[in-house]
């Protein structure tokens, strides 16, 4: 067994570190938008750091996309800007059904244009009435002669606004589809969603009888649910690489302002109290990388079969890092209060990342079936 990584995983490591290190001035500014900053989405162009999420045939850099390059990248992106985070996990987050199972001419037309950034990609499952309950959505499409008819509205979608292409989970009869629909596409409308503690690029998409030709499904009709289980089997641990790192820079904040300043004549890292909670975080810090690490690489084999692991790596990870960002903010006394510091937007950003894609409660239903299947099989 080796805890280590690869030396190929350690250069991609260090691509996102010397991305991150540059965007890191205009990180406050970009993390206030529910905008796209178009400074930020360049130098991720330039990074080169997309090709991690179209495979080798659609000029990616791996033949299968490897979800521990993904959450490492994640890792560091995560703690210097959550737009930056975003904007890289969605264009595999958004595409990776094209991936899976589109024609030749699905991937053709859309991957390279993922991989380059002129094409933003979105996933639209959550419906105004269905978010954890992803059954119960009413989005549906209806055949006609030259292909379907699509109504419905989508809710809280990352990217509704930017993106050129929608990948949008349907009923399709008592079946679900999955369709790609062109941001273009007349009668597609987005409207602005409620802003969020920590702004995101989140809109409402609406579709009002919107014409869709024959070859807007992926992979099979009726099929869907297995493509969007796919895709949180490759993606869902990559959420809590990002919150490693989020947690991983709230202790950086910590570590140098205790270390900094003094109170009863001697450094607050020195303080009883202090020592123990920072303790406390690099120890959790390091259990949530660890079993993050170890969730990639089992979803690199089998996300399917490994959904279980990439869940409990994003409940603990997501979880802990609250906490932690927590716990850091305290022992920084008011100065883990004031607005306008990195503190402020990285105690606002975990919030959210136990909520979307699949809620701690809601995972925690799936981990205890699957538990109990495997301690009670003969
Ligand atoms: C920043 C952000 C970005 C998002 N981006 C996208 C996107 O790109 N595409 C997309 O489709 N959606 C997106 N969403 C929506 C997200 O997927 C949903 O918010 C999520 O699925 C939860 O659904 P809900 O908010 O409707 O909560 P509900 O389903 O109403 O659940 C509310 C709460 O009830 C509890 N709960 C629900 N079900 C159960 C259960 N079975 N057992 C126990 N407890 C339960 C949980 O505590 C849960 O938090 C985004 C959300 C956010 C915050």
């Amino acid at each position: 067994m080796n805890f280590d990584l690869s030396s190929e995983h350690y250069e991609i490591q260090q691509e996102a570190k010397n991305l991150a290190s540059k965007i890191e001035p205009l990180a406050a500014q970009a993390d206030e938008l529910s905008v796209v900053h178009p400074t930020l989405k360049e130098m991720l162009r330039e990074s080169g750091l997309v090709d991690l999420m179209v495979t080798t045939k659609y000029g990616g850099r791996t033949e299968q996309l490897d979800p521990l390059s993904i959450c490492l990248v994640r890792e560091v992106l995560a703690g210097t800007s959550c737009q930056l985070d975003s904007l890289f996990a969605m264009q595999g987050i958004g595409s990776f059904a094209i991936t899976k199972k589109g024609s030749i001419n699905q991937c053709e037309k859309w991957l390279p244009n993922v991989r380059s950034l002129d094409s933003l990609a979105a996933l639209a499952l959550t419906e105004p009435d269905a978010g954890s309950d992803l059954k119960s959505i009413i989005t549906e499409i209806h055949e006609t002669n030259s292909g379907f008819l699509l109504s419905g509205a989508k809710s809280w979608i990352s990217n509704a606004g930017a993106a050129s292409f929608y990948l949008v989970f349907v009923r399709d009869g008592g079946r679900f589809t999955m369709v790609i629909v062109p941001a273009e596409s007349k009668g597609l409308r987005v409207t602005p969603c409620p802003e969020i503690i920590s702004p995101h690029v989140l809109g409402e998409v609406t579709f009002d009888d919107v014409n869709l030709p024959a070859d807007c499904i992926i992979g099979e009709r009726g099929a869907a649910l297995d493509l969007v289980l796919a895709t949180l089997g490759t993606f869902r641990v990559s959420v809590a690489g990002a919150a490693v790192g989020l947690a991983d820079a709230a202790l950086q904040e910590a570590i140098m302002h205790t270390s900094q300043r003094k109170q009863f004549g001697r450094p607050l890292a020195k303080l009883g109290a202090v020592e123990q909670m920072l303790a406390d975080c690099w120890t959790e810090i390091e259990m949530i990388r660890l079993l993050t690490y170890r969730a990639a690489q089992y979803a690199a084999i089998d996300p399917l079969e490994s959904v279980h692991h990439s869940s409990m790596a994003k409940l603990a990870a997501t979880e802990a890092a609250s906490k932690i960002v927590d716990r850091c903010s305290q022992v920084m006394g008011r100065f883990g209060l004031a607005r306008g510091t990195k503190m402020e937007r990285l105690y606002r950003q975990a919030r959210p990342m136990r909520i979307y894609e699949g809620a701690s409660e809601v995972l925690r239903v799936g981990i205890t079936r699957k538990l109990i299947e495997e301690r009670t099989k003969n």
